[in-house]
């Protein structure tokens, strides 16, 4: 196409309806999670976010710069990205300024001064700066560019990331990603995917890494601080080891390979370009974060941590949920992966760890409740029944169509959702499918009732 669809830009109102393709209109401000309404916007699909940031931890000042290559896919006259916070220098669509206005919570409404066209692609650049805002969920849990003793702890599940860069802050609406981040030389920038580079000068350094596989947002990170890195290879894929040399020695990763072949023979195929871990001294976030190939830890962790955020790498990051209430396909997977690792090496069996947890009394409704594929709101996302009992409904419906069947479904699971985006309900279908089985009772039971399930 050429002209006005060429680069999705048209050249003023003249042209409008010209090609019989309809209206301009406004993207919208959110795309209807039931969680987060605002989470993400509609009217265009990013395919690439190009972040240069420089990050001063003694004054805690970010300065950003985003180039976010997108498509539309509807007509559109004006829509938004989400950012939190920061004073904006200068906003461009197709290289000319656009006008802008920050609106309620994190929406950033970008009219540019030509109306883009569905089907074509378009460039927004940000240029941006300040303190970076944490966020608090609403468990109380903090996400975002959380600042740390020497640098900062960068995590954005479900709602973070949006406080560090413009971004579609969407799981759907997956991209690759480029990160170029200068700060103190001495210090570690760990972002998603291959490390590309990384050059000083005049007292900086700039790391450079790409993430070429579909990335969900949330996933993003670039925590930096003082690490000690290591690089080798696992599997024919660069590996990246980063510890803040403050934490207590042992070095629980030596089993990272083993555990990566592990559930490659569970699930299939590695789905990244690169695998690592992060940990960092940052007890005051209280949790670790599966961020896409290579999970930060808050603190050294143990064994079954290790596992649980690798085993996400499937479960969470190449697979993930269509909208958070889902979260359980996550978290109850990515703890059942946990049991059957340790089953793998002949210590506590998954369904010993189903028959200790399933001693717990009805009386205590809030191990049992909410259920995991009802969480009820956001502030109930991460509830320790979310993990516990969606690993249980994992291990149940192992005893339910046993180990054939079981790992057949897991492994399609993986295998046909790839980088892709998932429900419940597909799930289901998938399990009823591949057993013959009608599983209707069974997921009710031990997905949506409130009470602990007694038959399935
Ligand atoms: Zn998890």
């Amino acid at each position: 196409m050429a002209g006005c669809a060429d680069r999705g830009v048209c050249a003023g109102p003249g042209q409008r309806g010209e090609r019989g393709s309809g209206q301009l209109s406004p993207g919208s401000s959110g795309l209807g999670d039931p969680y987060f309404p605002l989470a993400g916007n509609g009217g265009y699909d990013v395919a690439n976010y190009s972040l240069h940031l420089g990050y001063d931890p003694g004054s805690k000042q970010l300065s950003g710069s985003a180039l976010i290559t997108a498509t539309a896919t509807q007509n559109l006259s004006r829509f938004d990205l989400d950012l939190r916070g920061f004073t904006i220098s200068e906003l461009t669509v197709n290289g000319s300024p656009a006008t802008y206005e920050r609106a309620s919570g994190q929406e950033l409404v970008i009219t540019p001064s030509h109306g883009l066209r569905a089907g074509g692609s378009f460039t927004v650049s940000v240029a941006y700066s300040g303190v970076p805002q944490v966020v608090t969920d609403p468990d109380g849990s903090i996400e975002g560019w959380v600042p740390t003793a020497d640098g900062a702890f960068v995590v954005g599940e479900p709602q973070g990331s949006p406080s560090w860069y413009p971004v579609n802050d969407n799981p759907q609406d997956k991209a690759t990603f480029d990160f170029e981040v200068t700060v103190p030389e001495g210090l570690t920038v760990m972002a998603n995917g291959v490390l590309v580079s990384n050059r000083s000068a005049g007292g900086r350094t700039t790391w450079v890494w790409r993430e070429s596989d579909p990335m969900a947002p949330y996933l993003a990170t670039a925590t930096l601080g003082r690490f000690d890195l290591t690089v080798s290879q696992v599997g024919g894929i660069p590996s990246y080891i980063a510890i803040d040399p403050t934490l207590p020695s042992g070095n629980v990763f030596r089993k990272l390979p083993a555990i990566v072949e592990f559930y490659e023979s569970i699930y299939g195929p590695y789905p990244f370009n690169a695998v690592g871990s992060v940990a960092d001294n940052a007890p005051e976030v209280g949790y670790s974060l599966e961020t896409q190939t290579k999970p930060v830890f808050d603190r050294m962790p143990d064994e079954a941590t290790v596992a649980h955020e690798l085993s996400h790498m499937w479960l969470g990051d190449s697979v993930t949920l269509s909208q958070w209430p889902d979260i359980w396909l996550h978290e109850g997977f990515a703890t059942w992966s946990e049991w059957i690792w340790s089953e793998h090496n002949g210590q506590k069996s998954a369904q010993s760890y189903f028959d200790t947890l399933y001693n717990t009394p009805a009386s205590k409704t809030s191990f049992w409740t909410p259920p995991p594929g009802d969480p009820g709101n956001a502030a109930h996302l991460f509830d320790g029944t979310i993990y516990n009992r969606g690993a249980m409904t994992v291990q149940a419906l192992r005893q339910k169509v046993g180990d054939d069947t079981f790992f057949r479904i897991m492994r399609t699971w993986v295998q046909e959702n790839r980088y892709g985006n998932v429900t419940t309900p597909q799930f289901i279908a998938l399990a009823e499918k591949t057993s013959g089985m009608d599983l209707d009772h069974f997921f009710d039971v031990w997905l949506y009732r409130p009470e602990k399930p007694t038959s399935w």
